[in-house]
């Protein structure tokens, strides 16, 4: 008999066994189960107590999530037509149902009854942490509204759901429907040949879609605002022409200068009435006032204070960034007035004026099997545990798997997590890198000797694979110093997941964690690939084996903060822009002609920016990431948890010791160990003794002298 791989719990994912028609019989099965348990948890007659509700629906819900969870896994690195089908055929099933679990009113009254019983103080502090958000959420959700103004929230819901979605189409349809086409061969200099290359093949393809003959006989090169496109031209192109262009239609794109029907100024205005409107039915002042709500920030005026403070000390850093750059392009580029579009292009040039070194070179150094051996060396040391070679099915010969055990003490050997590690670039692969969870650690009910179940995780990278032999055997993979770098960030995440103490699903390892704080043992990570002594011991020349060269480390090192000061005050100026439109702007006022949303990113720019954009600059209109995506009065937790991980690493630079063993220890237990069972805010001060200070971040980023 074939049993159903997807319905196997009894340990790791079987990616040794499931196949595409495994996915429709076995969530089908599992979501009829959780409806019918639902059902049943919701009847009058059940006690609303942790044991005999809370737990039961966690339970069942976390079987849907891990059998979904591989789903979604395999189609996001094996994505091949048979499992991307089985997926979306899916999909709508799975997004429907806690569509309807979210507004389920009887789950939110058991959940209120349970809050209110005698038994919640009795509760652990995860559990009662659980109750909590649960009872958020709906909240959150317009589960406590009045009969009369659900309809309302709830159309204004859709409508800002299609909104977001008709914003991003806004911006691909204008950004398709540009582009330059270069035919003076002229123009072209300064461009690396691979983007030429990638230009003239567009053009090619345009033309032949055209079908015009005549144009077809003479070279052409077609540049467009998509950002490979678009970034080398910013970045490299002489010609100031193709630059200003190329500007100017991107920094106006989905605007009143563009087609009507992709003009996103209205529906700006319109998603700011609405969020505003259904931040005060849910009862707050103003929809930053919601968003925080989900943060570890605890209000505006706090966010506020922090962007400014912020600003008052990098924008000295940005007006002499900016000096800098104008006297190199008056001098060295015969750029007498720097405009917006030579940026970009001045900066590259001074870059490699000042700190001229090859990436290249030193991707040389940094040879796989010596950088893995470096960032287990770091977690190993800093965590007391303890990496091996494991053995599990998995989905691609590439993958490889791994153990955490405790590394010393009274629990030596025992196993705490396991992992599985992705690096390459495949076509069947989604771009970029990502840590997602396997299982999730957990006390399980049933009062067995071992009773824990041990967390697993994806750690999921696109570098390229290793290329050519050397003396018959193949050579090893080479990563960039920005590769290595989002390596140790996932890992961060990882180990966030892994190495969590906390044994109730809800709050264990990420889950809970405040969305502004989850970045923190990512970008903490990041800090070990800056020191010396770790940089020296996870590099081995490909040809020569030889560690990296300090020289060449210097050169980075002096590198790695050029113009920091204006990329923060860029950062800021986003943020501070995002803040204040939802909070204090009022969306209903507006001024005949020019909108007040314009004028709030002048005034925020005054105040912070140290170059002022034309005045047909449309920047809001392609702020995709507040109107579509999910940062709406979220942008500054970029910066916030910046200033988070920068200040946890100062507690070890402080010691003298980038792997202090006491520091270490706490860090462990008082930020990864806890998860999101407790806030992110005492965390951060259990492990600091006190509230975080932006002076780390600012010395990182060379503000302050080291
Ligand atoms: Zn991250």
């Amino acid at each position: 008999m074939h049993t159903n791989a997807l319905l196997d719990f009894s340990g790791l994912p079987r990616f040794d066994t499931v196949t595409p028609a495994d996915v429709h019989p076995a969530v089908g099965a599992l979501l009829t189960q959780a409806r019918a348990l639902v059902e049943q948890l919701t009847d009058d007659a059940v006690e609303a107590s942790w044991e005999t509700f809370a737990a039961p629906l966690s339970d069942c819900f976390e079987k849907l999530t891990r059998a979904w969870g591989i789903v979604c896994h395999l189609h996001a690195v094996n994505d091949i037509p048979e499992w991307r089908e089985a997926y979306n055929r899916m999909l709508p099933e799975v997004s429907g149902f806690n569509a309807e679990i979210g507004q389920d009113l009887r789950l939110f009254a058991k959940y209120k009854a349970l809050r209110n019983s005698s038994e919640y103080a009795e509760l652990s502090m995860a559990q009662r942490r659980i109750v909590d958000h649960e009872i958020r959420d709906f909240h959150l959700a317009g589960a406590e509204l009045p009969e009369d103004k659900k309809p309302l929230f709830k159309a204004i819901t859709e409508e800002l759901a299609s909104l977001a979605a008709k914003f991003s189409e806004n911006i691909l349809d204008a950004t398709n429907a540009f582009s330059e086409i270069v035919t003076d061969e002229a123009e072209l200099a300064g461009l690396p040949d691979d983007v030429k290359q990638a230009a003239r093949e567009t053009a090619e393809k345009h033309f032949k879609a055209s079908q015009d003959d005549e144009s077809q006989s003479a070279p052409a090169w077609k540049f467009t605002l998509h950002m490979p496109s678009y970034l080398p031209v910013m970045q490299y192109a002489d010609s100031r022409r193709l630059r200003a262009a190329m500007y100017r239609a991107s920094a106006t794109r989905a605007s009143e200068f563009g087609p009507s029907q992709w003009d996103n100024t209205p529906l700006i205005q319109r998603i700011l009435e609405l969020r505003r409107d259904e931040a005060r039915l849910l009862g707050y002042a103003n929809y930053a006032e919601v968003s925080l709500v989900r943060k570890m920030a605890e209000s505006v005026p706090q966010v506020l204070t922090f962007l400014r403070d912020l600003a008052v000390k990098a924008r000295p850093f940005a007006l002499k960034d900016m000096t800098e750059l104008r006297e190199f392009a008056r001098l060295e580029l015969d750029i007498e007035t720097l405009e917006p579009w030579d940026v970009g292009y001045a900066s590259e040039k001074l870059l490699q004026a000042r700190y001229a070194f090859s990436e290249q070179e030193v991707k040389q150094y940094f040879t796989e099997a010596k950088v893995l051996a470096g960032l287990f060396h770091v977690i190993e040391t800093l965590f007391g545990v303890c990496i091996r070679p494991d053995t599990a099915p998995v989905w691609h010969e590439d993958v490889r798997f791994f153990r955490i055990e405790a590394g010393s003490g009274d629990h030596a050997g025992q196993l705490i997590g396991q992992f599985y590690l992705d690096l390459y670039a495949r076509e069947t692969k989604r771009g970029g890198a990502w840590m997602d969870e396997a299982i999730t650690r957990r006390r399980l009910s049933n009062n067995s000797i071992d009773s824990i179940q041990k967390p697993v995780a994806y750690l999921n990278c696109n570098f390229s694979r290793p290329v050519g032999e050397k003396d018959g055997m193949p050579r090893p993979a080479t990563f960039t110093h920005d590769e290595v770098t989002t390596l140790f960030h996932e890992a961060g995440h990882g180990l966030h997941h892994l190495l969590t103490q906390v044994e109730e699903l809800g709050v264990s390892g990420i889950h809970g964690v405040e969305w502004d704080a989850v970045e923190l043992p990512s970008q903490f990570m990041e800090n070990y690939c800056w020191e010396w002594s770790v940089v020296q011991e996870m590099t081995a020349h490909i040809d020569t084996g030889l560690p990296l060269p300090r020289e060449l480390f210097d050169k980075m090192m002096a590198a790695r903060n050029f113009q920091s000061g204006l990329q923060i005050v860029r950062q800021i100026e986003f943020s501070l822009f995002d803040m204040l439109l939802h909070s204090e702007f009022d969306p209903t006022v507006t001024d005949v002609g020019r909108s007040g949303v314009l004028d709030l990113l002048d005034e925020v720019r005054r105040e912070v920016a140290v170059m002022m954009p034309p005045e047909w600059n449309r920047f809001p209109n392609s702020f995709s990431h507040i109107f579509a995506g999910g940062y709406g009065a979220g942008y500054f937790s970029y910066k916030w948890a910046e200033v988070l991980s920068a200040d946890c690493y100062a507690a070890f630079e402080e010691t003298g010791n980038a792997f202090d063993p006491a520091t270490g220890k706490r860090y462990l237990d008082e930020i990864l160990s806890v998860g999101g069972s407790r806030p992110a805010l005492e965390n951060f001060r259990a492990f600091r003794g006190r509230d975080p200070q932006v002076e780390a971040l600012l010395r990182h980023s060379g503000m302050i002298p080291a």
